[in-house]
């Protein structure tokens, strides 16, 4: 009996090490992969997250943290690039991936100093410097049982840059971050501070969110905040085609739904047929005293993330553990405040031979399953490591000129892994236009911060508005003094001479 008892628990014990012994392998090889080797900016040069971008700049200035003294430096910078005819670039948190931080042989302010931070408690109005992170603002916020309205899925960003993409997230049913903004201080290039709002300078105001760094540099933010809440966690597997129908009864019928993201499988078997429907319900007001505590299963979460770069097995794995043990990542309840304090450090690469790019496609809600169709005609033809996509919702956006959600979007968040180099970088481009025509025929429209790969036409087909924001560009900055690589690849070009003279 004792024999027969040992038998069957070695031979269970042999059967589970086996079970474990293939993904546990995986995810070691993913851990030695992980190399924590990226090199240090060269100096005098700017770059982004994309590692695509460096280039030499003929100055990077910190901006002072105190406004005052911060207000005298940038007007002194701004009347030097006027003498000496040099373009200025801002930067924030330098996320954006195409340039939108650099303008080649310019002047650069980095933000990031310049984080001061109010909140009026009657109000719920947030006043902030523009180079605060969202990681600066949740703990505080937190403290006094606010949390932010609409922000990205993670805290790495500043206020100035999230505002001048007019960023969404996972805050569902909900347009971009602008119908969040109140209000703003924008020292434009004659160094002149004006306040923008709804009802002051309306125009610039809906130039300048959404506007890239454009129209000025954005120096305090009022922002719109929100009861900080708790919610519990729900975990809904579809098929891909059915994802539409199950947002409608688990998210649109549900008044409790706070907080919602999609999931679609990315192993190439069954590729993007299956999804998941993840939702946050309201379940009670926070507490001043609800904690924000460090993300559980860090590092365990990364190495199973990085898994899924080695192959497709990895992929799957992931897949898998997301299936079986997100309930437990997540926990039964969780604050809004925990949820958006997110770190991307947690799945960003940080090894010097690869980088990761974002894509982003906003299609119009009724027409979600076909683009899925495209994706999955599309994705394999190309050779590419697609990690990840990911789906929100976006409601339609009032105030922005440059808008990307003139109707209900579901937004594609797409993820991919590649050799940190410009031969890498110009093979993805065929992709990133077919995937931005196939949007454009669904009646979509694709995210402006990523690589720079869609044509200028396509641009403009996306944007119809393109050619009049560059024109309100001009006029409200006739001597070009804030520029960007966005803004050199897509503003109208002058047309050859010998062009024009042809076409007289
Ligand atoms: C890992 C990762 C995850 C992401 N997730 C999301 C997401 O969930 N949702 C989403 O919408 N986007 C997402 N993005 C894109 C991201 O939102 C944008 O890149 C955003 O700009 C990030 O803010 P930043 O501080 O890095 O901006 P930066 O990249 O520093 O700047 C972006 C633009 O804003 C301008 N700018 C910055 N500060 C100022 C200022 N003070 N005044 C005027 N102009 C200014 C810059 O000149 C530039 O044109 C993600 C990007 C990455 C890399």
């Amino acid at each position: 009996m004792k024999r027969r008892f040992l038998y069957g628990f070695t031979l269970s014990g042999l059967l589970l090490g086996a079970v474990l012994l293939r993904p546990g392998a995986h995810l070691i090889q993913a851990i030695r992969h992980d190399e924590h080797n990226l090199p240090a900016a060269a100096s005098g040069y700017a770059d982004d997250v994309s590692r695509l971008n460096q280039t030499r700049m003929d100055t990077i200035v910190p901006v002072a943290a105190d406004t005052a003294q911060a207000l005298r430096q940038l007007r002194g910078l701004l009347a030097q690039a006027r003498t000496r005819h040099l373009p200025v670039s801002i930067a924030g948190a330098r996320h954006s991936m195409g340039g939108h931080t650099i303008a080649p042989g310019g002047m650069q302010v980095n933000m990031r100093p310049f984080r001061h931070m109010r909140l009026d408690i009657v109000s719920g109005t947030l006043t902030v410097g523009a180079g605060a992170l969202w990681a600066d603002i949740i703990p505080y916020l937190n403290r006094h049982g606010r949390a932010i309205s609409t922000m990205q899925s993670d805290n790495a960003f500043s206020v100035g840059g999230s505002i001048s993409v007019n960023c969404h997230g996972w805050q569902h049913n909900r347009p971009p971050i602008a119908a969040t903004v109140q209000a703003f201080r924008l020292l434009k290039a004659d160094g002149a501070v004006v306040t923008c709002s709804r009802q002051q300078n309306a125009e610039l105001f809906g130039l300048v969110l959404g506007g890239y760094g454009l129209f000025g540099i954005l120096l305090d933010v009022q922002l719109q905040t929100v009861p900080n809440e708790v919610y519990s966690y729900h975990r809904v597997p579809v098929p891909a085609a059915g994802y539409d129908a199950a947002y409608r009864r688990h998210v649109d019928q549900n008044p409790q739904a706070r907080m919602v993201y999609g999931r679609l499988n990315v192993n190439r078997e069954q590729f993007l047929e299956h999804a998941t429907l993840n939702y946050f319900a309201y379940e009670r007001p926070a507490t001043r005293q609800q904690p924000l505590t460090d993300p559980g299963f860090a590092a365990t979460k990364r190495a199973v993330f990085l898994s899924s770069k080695e192959d497709d097995y990895g992929k799957e794995l992931r897949w898998n553990a997301e299936q079986l043990f997100s309930r437990l990542m997540v926990g039964q309840e969780v604050s809004r405040n925990q949820i958006m304090n997110e770190n991307p450090e947690l799945y960003l690469n940080q090894s010097a031979g690869r980088t990761d790019i974002l894509h982003e496609y906003f299609i119009p809600r009724r027409q979600f399953y076909r683009f899925v169709q495209q994706l999955q005609r599309i994705v394999p033809r190309h050779q590419t490591n697609l990690l990840n996509v990911t789906i929100r919702n976006v409601y339609r956006d009032e105030d922005t000129f440059m808008r990307y959600a003139d109707e209900e979007m579901f937004a594609f968040v797409m993820f991919f892994d590649q050799p940190a180099t410009a031969e890498a970088d110009q093979q993805m481009q065929p992709l990133t236009q077919e995937l931005t025509a196939a949007a454009l025929q669904l009646g979509g429209t694709y995210y402006l911060p990523y690589r720079l790969h869609a044509t200028p036409a396509q641009l403009r087909t996306a944007y119809p508005m393109a050619d009049a924001f560059f024109q309100k560009k001009l006029q409200y900055d006739p001597q070009e003094v804030f520029q960007n690589y966005f803004y050199q690849r897509y503003k109208p070009q002058p047309v050859p001479a010998a062009v024009a003279q042809a076409t007289h």
